[in-house]
This record gives structure tokens, C-alpha cells and sequence, in this order.
């Protein structure tokens, strides 16, 4: 994959993640008083140590945690410089799939056969 199209599926991954944040945030931001907003910028899902972080995890839905734990080990694969590749069965995911939703761990098929199983 191109150097250019990683780094704007690396900008979307940010965005996405930002935006889930930003809700978040938006809601909360209302009810505490004296918290440096500036401290959620660290990565959240990893580092949930302190307790401003904590709490803005702890009301994420499900869902979105599990959004944002995908959206992180998206970029954790971009970083390591294996992003693009199924996690089942290592085949390189396809490019279209990818800009479309970039935080997609697992190759068409994979992903089809576990849809299979779960119903
Ligand atoms: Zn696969």
C-alpha cells in the first residue's frame, strides 16, 4: 500500500476516533468543573490511569469502546507497519475495504465466515 493512502487512512482513524471522544466530552463537560480537558488526548483505551480518562471510558457504550479499541489497534498495526493485513489469515486486506472502513482488522472472507458463526 502507498505511503500516501496509509497516512490519509491514518488521518480517518484519528478523526473517528476523535469524534467518539468529542461526544463524549461534550456530555461530560458539563458536569465536571476544574478538569484540564487536555488530558484525554493520551490514548485513552491504553491508558485509562487517570480518573478524568477513566471516566470518560466508563461511559462510553459498549459499542463505542469497542469502536475505539479497534480504531486504536488500527493505528497500533499502522505504527508497526503490518497495517492492512487479515489478523486470520494474513492475507493483505483489500485497499477499497480499507478506505471505506479503515479500522477493519480481518480480510472479506474471514470476516464473512465469522458473521457465520455468531449466527
Ligand atoms: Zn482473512
Amino acid at each position: 500500500m502507498r505511503k500516501r493512502t496509509l497516512e490519509s487512512i491514518e488521518k480517518k482513524l484519528i478523526q473517528k476516533k476523535q469524534q467518539i471522544l468529542e461526544t463524549i466530552e461534550g456530555e461530560l463537560a458539563n458536569e465536571i468543573e476544574g478538569v484540564e480537558s487536555e488530558t484525554i488526548t493520551g490514548d485513552i483505551v491504553d491508558e485509562a490511569n487517570s480518573s478524568y480518562e477513566h471516566l470518560i471510558y466508563s461511559s462510553l457504550t459498549v459499542k463505542e469502546q469497542e469502536k475505539l479499541s479497534e480504531i486504536n489497534e488500527a493505528l497500533n498495526r499502522l505504527n508497526e507497519g503490518i497495517f492492512g493485513r487479515c489478523v486470520v489469515c494474513g492475507k493483505p486486506i483489500d485497499e477499497k475495504r480499507l478506505r471505506a472502513i479503515p479500522e477493519a482488522k480481518m480480510c472479506i472472507a474471514c470476516k464473512a465466515k465469522q458473521e457465520r458463526r455468531k449466527n
